[in-house]
């Protein structure tokens, strides 16, 4: 899922996605594509 917001981890307006584990919106550079999660939650999955 996609829309326009401010990143909830840095902070920067644009395209935003939305993480499956905390629904998170993060911006695409704080958002893993492969897992579908935020650079948060993607770290505990590491
Ligand atoms: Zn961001
Ligand atoms: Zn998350």
């Amino acid at each position: 899922m996609e829309r326009e917001g401010i990143c909830s981890i840095c902070g920067k307006p644009g395209v935003m996605h939305s993480c499956k584990l905390c629904g998170r919106l993060v911006c695409s550079e704080c958002y893993d594509f492969k897992r579908g999660l935020c650079k948060i939650c993607a770290a505990k999955f590491t």
